[in-house]
């Protein structure tokens, strides 16, 4: 299994420009922190190395990665009401992309069957032409257009199971039907899109799954839309590799939101996943979006990736073992 983490993610720090900003790198420093404890779950860690600009204008145009880049250079600023970008927050978001890259690459070249990527800011929210959310480029998307356009592979399924839905990565394939995108988010929060009708549009109609929730959804409720809608979509796709956005903030401690998730939901959304796409042939990459309670944040990481990484572990002991929590 592949961590890959890089040091210019602390660098990026949005309360340089909005005090109090939750998407802070101390997020990193309390996953790594309950990471370390464990002797990092057996993991191999490595470094994420920066994006080309060829990898971003998979998905970007050339003047967003400019004017993210010119921004910074000129010493940074606020974009929107809660997305800021510092001196340092365009590297920081070349070391997050390319680290999700990396870790298509790794995975599809066959050395390793699941990966996670601790690595910020987040990038589900950002737009094509647009940063926003605190996102600046959207590392997952540009991770999943790699493996199609350099890796060869002809469809990637994208599960977002942050608690925003992933709106930036849902424009970027609205209209491909060579990355199928599934989203289950809370219905009637930030950014305000994500309808179940939404299915995508022209060629990419039907590759485009949403589910909101209502505020105060439960494990169970999250559970069921992936076994029952989301994965038997998916398998039907036939992935050749699945990247999670993995947003943890449907944690019932999260102050972002208000679902009711436990560390152990997000350990049991990672067996069966993991489970499903063993089924497929397929490697599972996690891409680190939201989750913004330290110690729900650092709890959720590890379950996650311990049962992304547990070998032998059977979706019946995973459930039973988390079925308490
Ligand atoms: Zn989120």
């Amino acid at each position: 299994m592949l961590y890959f983490s890089h040091p210019s993610s602390l660098e990026h720090d949005p309360r340089q420009g909005v005090p109090g900003h939750p998407e802070q790198p101390e997020r990193l420093r309390a996953i790594e922190a309950a990471l370390a404890e464990r002797d990092w779950l057996g993991w191999e860690r490595r470094e994420a190395p920066a994006a080309s600009e060829e990898q971003l204008l998979l998905v970007h145009p050339r003047e967003h990665v400019e004017a993210i880049r010119d921004l910074c250079r000129s010493g940074g600023g606020p974009i929107d009401i809660d997305t800021f970008a510092g001196e340092r927050s365009y590297e920081a978001a070349l070391h997050a992309a390319g680290g999700a890259c990396a870790m298509a690459r790794a995975l599809v070249g066959g050395e390793a069957e699941a990966g996670f990527c601790a690595l910020r800011p987040p990038g589900h929210h950002a737009e094509p032409a647009r940063a926003m959310g605190f996102c600046l480029f959207d590392s997952v998307a540009v991770a999943a257009a790699l493996a199609i356009a350099e890796l060869g592979l002809e469809r990637v399924f994208i599960l977002d199971w942050d608690v925003h839905h992933g709106n930036g990565t849902a424009e970027i394939f609205r209209q491909r039907d060579d990355v199928l995108f599934a989203s289950i988010h809370q219905r009637g929060i930030f950014p305000g899109t994500g309808a179940r009708e939404d299915t995508g549009s022209g060629p990419g109609v039907g590759y485009t799954i949403n589910l909101p929730v209502p505020a105060g959804s439960e494990e169970d409720l999250w559970v069921s839309l992936l076994e029952e809608e989301v994965l038997p979509a998916a398998g039907e796709f036939e992935p050749q590799l699945v990247l999670i956005s993995a947003g943890f903030d449907a944690h019932r401690d999260d102050p972002l939101a208000e679902c009711r998730l436990d560390a152990s939901s997000f350990g049991r959304m990672a067996t069966l996943t993991k489970a499903a796409a063993r089924r497929w042939g397929a490697p599972v990459g996690a891409v680190l979006e939201g989750g913004y309670n330290l110690t729900a944040l650092a709890e959720s990481v590890v379950a996650t990736m311990a049962d992304l990484g547990d070998e032998g572990l059977s979706e019946a002991s995973s459930a039973a073992r988390s079925g308490s929590g």
